[in-house]
């Protein structure tokens, strides 16, 4: 038998963090205590009120059979109510909204459901994985817009050729972003929703990261711009915002010709989120306030230490207060893979290495502050040691 993977699963780039994940299991081996600042999993764990209801929900055999692709009424009546009380955002319940298993599914749902062969998405550099692999799934090529610091990591529309605008059909983007952890305001959504719009291109914007802030400025939605509503979705998720990564639900939001195209897809490929899980889920929103003030004030007291620590080592690092990410530069001498190597071999300590996310990441590395305040120090201390 020869298994010969499919053209698209062999155009996968080699994962570059797997020569770092070869010396962490290594020093494993050898009982070496190694610390994570690597990828970003909330520590913190789900709201109790939310497990309670998937227990009692789990126990009622109507929930066993198969869900509706389309999702429970109460849960997207939970969705519309939180969009409208938390960005002033009016959505209809059947038409309006998907549930997802994850935000991250979103992602290629969207692409298999509008992009052809030789179809353009457009993206940034850096970005979450996902977006490029999905396009180069569904058989489409990819643009990517630089983010850059002098642009406060903005992206400019301006900077993409007419004959790749004519060709494109999905804008994917993020913010409060994934690595940089730069936010856009309104104005910067309103710019992508009418080239949008005079261009007929799909927009996706990946709200993951709305709910983790410090300050009084609360992250804006992509449907809080004119015309957005005409031209995209956005996907947003409760992995961050309410500690579920693992519990694997999301939803998109928006334009309801897109939502019921993302629903004809879904019903032939998956079959739904478990219905217990979406009772669950829309238990979380019943007290959203809470629980996002108590994970910002870890998350922010973290942030706050990991700013210190790299001040005293002298590592300039982006002066943002939201996500779960510091996005910092690597010392002079160094690329972003030779640093994260050091670190990893000298301090125990990994932390991931930006052109992971892209080639203008190259330069940078991303703390992530979702691991516990002793071991966070004890990393940090590590670090400082070292340098
Ligand atoms: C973490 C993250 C998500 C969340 O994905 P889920 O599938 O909802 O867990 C989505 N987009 C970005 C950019 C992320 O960093």
């Amino acid at each position: 038998m020869r298994f010969e993977e499919s053209e698209r699963l062999k155009s996968i780039k080699p994962y570059l963090f797997a020569e770092i994940e070869r010396i962490i299991d290594r020093k494993k081996e050898e009982g070496l205590d190694v610390i994570s600042l690597g990828i970003g999993d909330p520590d913190i764990p789900t709201p109790q009120d939310v497990i309670d209801t998937l227990c009692m929900e789990a126990n009622n055999p109507e929930n066993h059979r198969y869900p509706s692709s389309y999702g429970l009424k109460i849960f997207k009546e939970a969705v519309a109510k939180f969009y409208y009380e938390r960005f002033n955002v009016k959505l209809d319940p059947d038409k309006e909204i998907i549930p997802l298993m994850g935000s991250k599914e979103g992602i290629p749902v969207l692409s298999y459901t509008y992009i052809n062969p030789g179809d353009y998405a457009i993206t940034t550099d850096p970005s979450y994985i996902v977006y490029r692999v999905s396009t180069g799934f569904a058989g489409g090529k990819i643009f990517m817009l630089p983010l850059k610091k002098e642009n406060n990591f903005l992206f400019d529309l301006n900077s993409i050729s007419e004959d790749v605008v004519k060709k494109a059909k999905v804008l994917f983007f993020n913010y409060p972003n994934n690595p940089t952890s730069a936010v856009c305001d309104i104005s910067f959504f309103e710019e992508v929703a009418s080239f949008a719009f005079k261009n007929n291109i799909i927009v996706c914007h990946d709200n993951a990261y709305s709910d983790t802030y410090a300050g009084d400025t609360k992250p804006a939605s992509f449907l809080n711009a004119r015309r957005a509503l005409d031209t995209g979705v956005e996907i947003n998720s409760f992995s961050k915002t309410f500690n579920m990564t693992g519990w694997r639900i999301g939803y998109a939001v928006g334009n309801p010709e897109i939502v019921a195209s993302m629903g004809k897809y879904k019903t032939n490929v998956d079959s739904g989120v478990f219905n217990a899980i979406q009772y669950a889920a829309a238990k979380a929103f019943d007290n959203y306030e809470k629980y996002v003030s108590y994970n910002n004030e870890i998350y922010n007291n973290r942030r706050i230490t990991v700013k210190k620590a790299l001040d005293s080592m002298g590592i300039d690092y982006y002066d943002s207060n939201a996500t779960i990410y510091v996005w910092a530069e690597v010392p002079e001498g160094f690329t972003s893979e030779s640093f994260s190597k050091m670190v990893l071999e000298k301090a125990n300590v990994v932390v991931t290495p930006g052109n992971e996310f892209g080639k203008y990441g190259e330069g940078y590395f991303r703390i992530s502050l979702t691991i516990s305040d002793d071991r966070l120090e004890e990393a940090l201390n590590r670090m400082i040691n070292i340098l």
